[in-house]
């Protein structure tokens, strides 16, 4: 099975500084010491030469991403002279999406309108919620009117592309406070919008208070009728809901994320930072410390690789197209197993043990196509179908 996106290239940066580790987190982030962010710089800017080689031979930069962490903790300075480094080796002009995660606690209008100049052209602001209680519950450093004033500075700064994040089943969030989440979110009239459900991670703050009984997780039903009603309210508002978790209005979709589900090409740099070359996956060293030393020693700071098998190329991609509108193609899974779209359907049915399949998704030019209905019982349906095609290999 071929990638659908193999010509384009994108680019991750990781920036793993935080001012503060948030309560649920689980990201490669470490509180910031400033000092650190200007060798950790130069260190991207070596490791953009060591991958000199392989950036000319993929020339065509289709999105650049500035993820963490919290990127806003660096310079516009610094922007340019990662900037600059690539430009030896690619073009910056085929660039259709440049992004940068900001933490609304972090930023000023000044700060953005310099990004702005950089280049960047589509901003993506964490919120998680316009509650003080649930930022506080969450550990966040921002308040929701940094939020207000955090999508002002963006539209006063020219940026036509923003992105919101919120996260639902926090605990002591109930339907109205939620409901007033969505309705303040749709009213910014931003182009794109994430909503997340809170996973209780090992080893973070939230979860060792939920082990200890200080807290209490939502109970599923009411996670269900959280995401039912951002179905409901940002359909109604003109957003497509076009991935389990991100809506956008007609062409304001997040390339850099489409090429991930897709399974385009991407290149990360940084620490903890994973690659995808349409056959072999890498990743970074995620402590900072070990990436710092691999880059000063004139060495790649791989950790790891691996070569996908054609087994887990279809877990792959069974896997990222059930999450998006597009949905799964029946005829690779046809090529791949050698069964037919009914009978893998059939075993679908026996197996999910669900009264009404259509009530999950629909078929469509051959293809599975979920519905908000089966995104939320993703995981279970996503499992069945893996057991589906184990059996078959
Ligand atoms: S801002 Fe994001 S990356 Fe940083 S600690 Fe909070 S959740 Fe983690």
């Amino acid at each position: 099975m071929s990638p659908e996106n193999t010509k384009n290239l994108s680019i991750y940066i990781h920036v793993p500084f935080c001012k503060r580790k948030c309560r649920y987190c689980a990201f490669a982030s470490e509180d910031c010491d400033f000092d650190r962010i200007d060798p950790y710089v130069r260190a991207l800017i070596q490791e953009i030469d060591l991958r000199s080689e392989y950036l000319m031979k993929n020339p065509e930069l289709i999105s650049i991403y500035f993820g963490g962490g919290s990127p806003n903790l660096l310079k516009p300075e610094h922007i340019f002279d990662i900037l600059c480094a690539f430009q030896k080796y690619v073009k910056l002009n085929s660039l259709q999406e440049f992004t940068i995660e900001v933490n609304p606690g972090g930023i000023n209008s000044g700060l953005l309108s310099k990004y702005r100049k950089a280049g960047i052209n589509r901003i993506s602001i964490g919120c998680q919620s316009i509650h003080d209680r649930e930022l506080k519950m969450l550990g966040r450093i921002h308040t929701s009117k940094n939020i207000i004033d955090a999508v002002r500075f963006a539209s006063d700064c020219g940026f036509s592309q923003r992105s919101l994040d919120f996260i639902y089943g926090i605990p002591g969030q109930t339907l109205e406070s939620w409901s007033e989440t969505l309705h303040q979110a749709i009213s910014t009239g931003v182009e794109h919008i994430s909503l997340y459900n809170l996973i209780f991670e090992k080893g973070t703050v939230l979860n060792t208070m939920r082990e200890k009984g200080k807290i209490k997780p939502l109970d599923e039903d009411l996670e269900w009728q959280m995401y039912d009603l951002a179905h409901q309210m940002l359909a109604s508002s003109g957003y497509i809901h076009y991935e389990i978790s991100n809506w956008a209005k007609s062409g304001c979709e997040a390339i850099h994320n489409s090429v991930y589900w897709s399974g385009g090409k991407y290149l990360g740099f940084g620490a903890a930072a994973h690659s995808f070359d349409g056959e072999r996956r890498w990743w970074n060293y995620s402590a900072v410390d070990d990436y710092l030393r691999k880059i000063s020693d004139g060495k790649l700071p791989v950790e790891s690789s691996e070569l996908l098998t054609e087994a887990n190329v279809l877990a792959e991609y069974v896997l990222l197209r059930l999450r998006t509108m597009g949905g799964m193609n029946f005829h690779d899974l046809e090529r791949s197993t050698g069964m037919t779209s009914t009978e893998i359907l059939e075993k679908l049915q026996d197996k999910l043990k669900l009264p009404d399949l259509e009530q999950y998704g629909r078929i469509t030019d051959n293809r599975l196509v979920l519905n908000h209905h089966g995104w939320f019982i993703c995981d279970y349906i996503i499992e069945n179908v893996l057991t589906i095609i184990e059996e078959k290999l």
